[in-house]
């Protein structure tokens, strides 16, 4: 914990001084740090020192270069000439290139002909998944299982290892509550502590201790606050209170950091004025001196050159300021390796900076093993065994299940019963294509299992399933068209809409039950995927109201990357499945769960809104000083005219078919005193027909703070699974750690007073208990 006068001090440096952008790196002089070899840390100091004492400048520059190979799907160029930069000792590494062969040859030229024989790095956005995908990190989150999401990490830390691949740029943990902004599909929601246990169960699962072939090395990003961007615009503004930044945004990444993460990856957005690339601020006097980041920063995409039109100044200039501001590596821009010897020969950066900056690439080298054996990610006979096996494919569908939201379910029409016919309708039902969602650029679509394929191979012979499309995924064919890129597009059909409709209508006269797989295509969230209009689009909103109109039970399958409004829907669709994009197994894991092989579990991470215009809504919010409650003139609340505000489902929110009740919430003190431990406990039934999971969450609402609090925050949950009839106490335990919160001098403590203890299975329907607590 800082003093609240170092605090100040990083308030001062935020206000303005960071800008002055000097150098605050001395610990770069190779020589001071030669030692005997005692320690691995040591052997590892004195192997670069030696080794940076035979490095050119050009040669340390080159460590900092990270050229895009260009092989996959991520709508880049190729790199022509990379074979004769890697000789020339011009790159560090390169990122999206697949395949054990075509690593394997990079690597030789890299170790066989350049000058110093320095191995290569090699990066991938191995996001959820490598070619096993499980689903898109929202879903993922959505499990609220750290085993299987670190399992799933894992997975894919085998896979891409053993397809030559050591580092990832994995975990994206940037908090937002913007359903508006695309890329909430790839974090883990809205709420900072399950964001912090999600994202150290992921660098676990990447990294372990990086000692194995098959642990690669992870990259947290985008550093920082990259969800915040404004009005959820991608790439946007961001500009933050220091307190919202610390409680509430910065503790996913703090968390990673503490889990050692080996890579941070620097957003693209500016914060408070200075973009991420260039601030000092954040890269070096949060990450480096307040939180001990030991590893390396890379840029993202092209973030360098990004600075230009961020409006900081030419290429010479901004490739200065990411050097001084504590940026390693150079993604894609070439600044580094571009402009740093002439800004070098100006004063306007350091030779110790160059340095150390080229002493903590060759460190990550070191540390993954490259330096031992540069070939240790390439071996063939993994790569023929190891991906996309059975056994994977099996955790994928287990996993996917566990991460589907059961939203609604009147009348118990779900679970389906098989046999009987079922009209399959919608634009997502047969879209292999689509179900990994966005960022899996080393799958293969094709070998994915839509819905389609899941229904008719669960069912055997024992039933039917009819077809039709019913709508295309948006009457706008160009809107469409962005919305399905990278080898994603749907079947569209040309006929009029009313054709298309009818001939869904003549499918489901002959069915039992409607299922309608309707919602987002995987390219509609994602990067640079921001939509105004949260709906279903309205083909399928109109094809929705014409199926419900026939009177035969309807089930909603939703697809989707963020939260979506849907009042609509969940007023008058009897069952409601969100399944995100379930990964490879898709199809596999939806018809488990509309079968009730599995009993659904999944619980929302962020709100849903009911329209757009109430966003950013999450349940962590402030109380204002005129709340709903209380004894104001009804109209001067701080609501709104036309709509509640109310979410339509709160975060936490997921049923199950079977039933919780939460009864009997007991603290074992209600008066409390310095460091001790209370302990909550709840008694949690299972009063419906089968066995189920459940996840019990605690939340804490510090009543007074010398700054205001949040009506809410997540400090604990539980996933217990329950027979049906059984009943189980399940206890928290809180200290004062639990309590804690930066204060406006970004003081991290907790204060004396009375706090709220909450304990339910989603964020609005809690038991709660008022308990004093002083130092
Ligand atoms: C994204 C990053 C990604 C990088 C490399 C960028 O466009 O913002 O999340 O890791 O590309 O592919």
């Amino acid at each position: 914990m800082k003093t609240a006068k170092t605090i100040v001090v990083l308030l001062l440096l935020f206000a303005g001084a960071a800008h002055a952008q000097t150098s605050s790196r001395t610990n770069g002089g190779a020589a001071t740090t030669a030692t005997t070899g005692a320690t691995p840390d040591a052997r590892m100091n004195s192997f670069i020192t030696s080794l940076m004492s035979k490095m050119t400048l050009d040669e340390k520059i080159g460590q900092l270069n990270l050229p895009a190979a260009g092989d996959i799907t991520t709508g880049q160029a190729g790199n022509s000439n990379i074979g004769a930069k890697i000789e020339e000792g011009k790159v560090g590494g390169l990122f999206n290139i697949k395949s054990v062969a075509k690593i394997r040859e990079v690597q030789r030229i890299a170790v066989e002909k350049s000058r110093l024989k320095i191995p290569l790095i090699f990066g991938m956005d191995v996001i959820h998944g490598y070619e096993t995908v499980f689903p898109i990190p929202l879903g993922l989150s959505s499990s609220w299982d750290m085993g299987e999401i670190e399992r799933s990490a894992r997975i894919a830390a085998t896979e891409a290892s053993a397809d030559g691949i050591c580092w990832t740029f994995s975990p994206m943990v940037d908090i937002s509550r913007d359903p508006r902004w695309g890329r909430v599909a790839e974090g883990s929601g809205e709420d900072p502590y399950l964001g912090s246990q999600i994202a150290k169960a992921m660098v676990r699962g990447y990294q372990r201790d990086l000692s194995g072939n098959s642990d690669i090395m992870a990259c947290v990003k985008h550093y920082a606050l990259y969800g915040a961007a404004e009005a959820g615009r991608d790439y946007n503004t961001t500009d933050m209170s220091p307190v919202r930044m610390f409680n509430e945004y910065l503790p996913p990444y703090k968390a990673a950091v503490d889990a050692g993460v080996g890579s941070v990856m620097a957003s693209f957005n500016d914060v408070n004025g200075i973009p991420a690339t260039a601030n000092k601020w954040l890269m070096t006097d949060i990450l480096r001196k307040h939180w001990g980041f030991k590893g390396f920063v890379v840029t993202d995409y092209t973030g360098i050159m990004e600075l230009t039109p961020h409006g900081l100044g030419d290429f010479q200039t901004v490739s200065a300021l990411a050097m001084n501001a504590g940026i390693d590596m150079d993604m894609v821009s070439e600044g580094f390796l571009k402009t740093l010897p002439k800004s070098l020969q100006e004063g306007k950066v350091s030779l110790p900076e160059i340095n150390q900056a080229c002493r903590r690439i060759l460190e990550a080298k070191y540390k993954l093993g490259l330096f031992a054996d540069p070939y240790k990610y390439c071996n063939e006979q993994r790569a023929a065994t190891e991906v996309f096996t059975a056994a994977n494919r099996q955790e994928a569908r287990k996993i996917a299940a566990d991460c589907f939201v059961l939203l609604k379910n009147q009348d118990n029409v779900l679970p389906l019963k098989k046999g009987g016919t079922i009209a399959l309708v919608g634009p997502l039902a047969d879209a292999a294509n689509n179900m990994t969602g966005t960022w899996s650029v080393a799958a293969n679509f094709s070998q994915s299992v839509s819905v389609l394929d899941g229904l008719k191979e669960a069912l055997g012979n024992g039933g039917k399933v009819l077809y039709s499309l019913g709508a295309n995924l948006d009457a706008d064919s160009l809107f469409e068209e962005r919305a399905t890129m990278f080898g994603k597009s749907l079947q569209r059909d040309h006929r009029p809409a009313s054709e298309i409709l009818q001939e869904a209508l003549n499918t489901a006269s002959q069915a039992d039950v409607i299922v309608a797989a309707l919602g987002e295509s995987a390219e509609m969230s994602g990067e640079s995927s921001s939509r105004t209009n949260i709906e279903i689009p309205q083909t399928q909103q109109d094809l929705l109201k014409a199926l419900l109109k026939t009177g035969k039970p309807v089930v909603l399958v939703l697809f989707t990357g963020r939260p979506l409004a849907i009042k609509w829907e969940n007023d008058e669709v009897p069952a409601i499945l969100n399944v995100w994009f379930g990964g490879t197994e898709a199809g596999h894991a939806i018809a488990d769960v509309l079968f009730g092989d599995v009993n659904p579990s999944g619980k929302l991470t962020m709100t849903w809104p009911q329209n757009v215009g109430q966003v950013p809504l999450y349940y962590n919010h402030m109380n204002t000083g005129r709340p709903l409650e209380g004894p104001w003139f009804q109209k001067f609340r701080s609501n709104y005219l036309d709509v509640s505000n109310d979410p339509v489902y709160p975060f936490g929110y997921g049923l199950s078919y079977s039933h919780f009740t939460y009864s009997d919430l007991k603290v074992s003190s209600t008066s409390l005193k310095g460091a001790q431990t209370l302990h909550a406990t709840v008694t949690v039934t299972n009063d419906g027909p089968r066995t189920g999971k459940e996840v019990v969450q605690l939340y804490i609402r510090d009543l007074v703070g010398s700054i205001t609090r949040p009506v809410k925050e997540l400090k604990g949950f539980r996933k217990i699974e329950l027979d049906a009839g059984q009943s189980r106490q399940v206890t928290f335990d809180i200290t004062p750690e639990d309590l804690k919160f930066y204060n406006s001098d970004l003081k991290y403590d907790w204060e004396s007073g009375d706090f709220m203890i909450m304990v339910g299975g989603n964020s609005r329907d809690v038991l709660s208990q008022k308990i004093t607590w002083n130092k």
